[in-house]
């Protein structure tokens, strides 16, 4: 399948005044045409980041290096003009709180109506008529009366499913979600999963997941990849990595067992913590938790290589394992 998405050596710094926050640390993979990519890690090891760099959405003081190519196109050079049109056009992005991304001013149709009338030629009846067509997409009944509803008279869950409309309105190649059912109960959540991965088979859109919850993961996922402090340190497709999970982490994370209607209490049981973004220093940054920690893991950061499988680690425990460079 081709790529559709490719990160090349994606490095995004934040400038604070207790030093440089090294967020993403050269992060490089692909996401294929009409697959779903989870990104998967604990929070803070730089999902969020990588994929608000990819949109141009940081707006705090940074740095972004290498290359974040879209349809023949590094979407780190375009201009903010250029950017503005394959932002809700070609690429889309929900966040975990729908509220915060809805305009409390505005109703409903009027904010599905809007990327309609920014990206494409329709006329102001024809644009009412597409976002009542795709309020009942995603499976919302009595559309026209949703259509002049304000998003607080309706529940968290009917916000993500509008949220999910107006990031599919002008039908883009790739939607973000990142957590989008993390804040919503187990029963809508799993509403919310159905529903994406229903309009991604509609639509043909690929999808780059962000979650820090592997049930999602195993649910949603074709292909994954698993980050942590600020670095790929896995990636596989979704039945690879469950059956044969290589790095330390990635194992700890699939030893942890959900806990069920707890979601938010759920904790990894990987001892130790996520090293400090600004004191990363040149080596495996996961070797302060590590049992099989060796020396050359406090002195070199171990390169991502592929298995003849194409099953992807950076870890030093396989590199004498006659891995191929990635
Ligand atoms: Fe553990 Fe070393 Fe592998 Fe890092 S490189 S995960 S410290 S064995
Ligand atoms: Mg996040």
């Amino acid at each position: 399948e081709n790529a559709l998405v490719e990160f090349r050596h994606l490095k995004t710094h934040f400038h604070t005044s207790n030093g440089t926050v090294k967020a993403v640390n050269n992060v490089s993979f692909k996401i294929r045409e009409g697959e779903t990519l989870c990104v998967v890690g604990e929070s803070g090891c730089g999902k969020s980041v990588t994929a608000m760099t990819m949109m141009r959405l940081i707006d705090s003081p940074h740095s972004s290096e290498g290359e974040i190519w879209f349809e023949g196109q590094n979407l780190l050079s375009l201009n903010t003009k250029q950017m503005q049109r394959i932002r809700g056009n070609e690429i889309s992005i929900i966040f975990q709180e729908p509220m915060s991304s809805l305009n409390p001013v505005l109703t409903i149709g009027e904010q599905i109506m809007e990327p309609l009338l920014m990206h494409t030629l329709m006329s102001n009846r024809e644009a009412k008529e597409h976002a009542i067509e795709l309020i009942r997409l995603v499976g919302i009944s009595r559309p026209e009366i949703i259509f002049k509803s304000y998003p607080h008279e309706l529940s968290g869950g009917m916000r993500q499913r509008i949220m999910i409309a107006i990031a599919l309105s002008c039908n883009p190649k790739l939607l973000i979600a990142d957590e989008p059912t993390t804040a919503l109960d187990v029963t809508i959540q799993a509403q919310i999963l159905d529903l994406m991965r229903d309009l991604k088979a509609k639509m043909k859109t690929s999808i780059m997941l962000i979650t820090h919850d592997l049930g999602v993961v195993a649910e949603m996922a074709d292909y994954v990849v698993v980050m942590y402090a600020g670095n790929v340190i896995e990636e596989a497709s979704v039945f690879d990595l469950f059956k044969r999970p290589k790095h330390p982490y990635t194992q700890g994370l699939l030893k942890a067992k959900p806990v069920i209607n707890q979601r938010q209490q759920r904790l990894y049981s990987i001892p130790g913590q996520v090293p400090n973004p600004i004191e990363l220093e040149n080596n495996c940054h996961f070797h302060e938790r590590c049992e099989f920690c060796m020396q050359i893991c406090r002195e070199k950061v171990p390169p991502l290589r592929a298995d003849e499988e194409g099953h992807k680690v950076a870890c030093w425990l396989y590199e004498d394992e006659g891995g191929q460079p990635s």
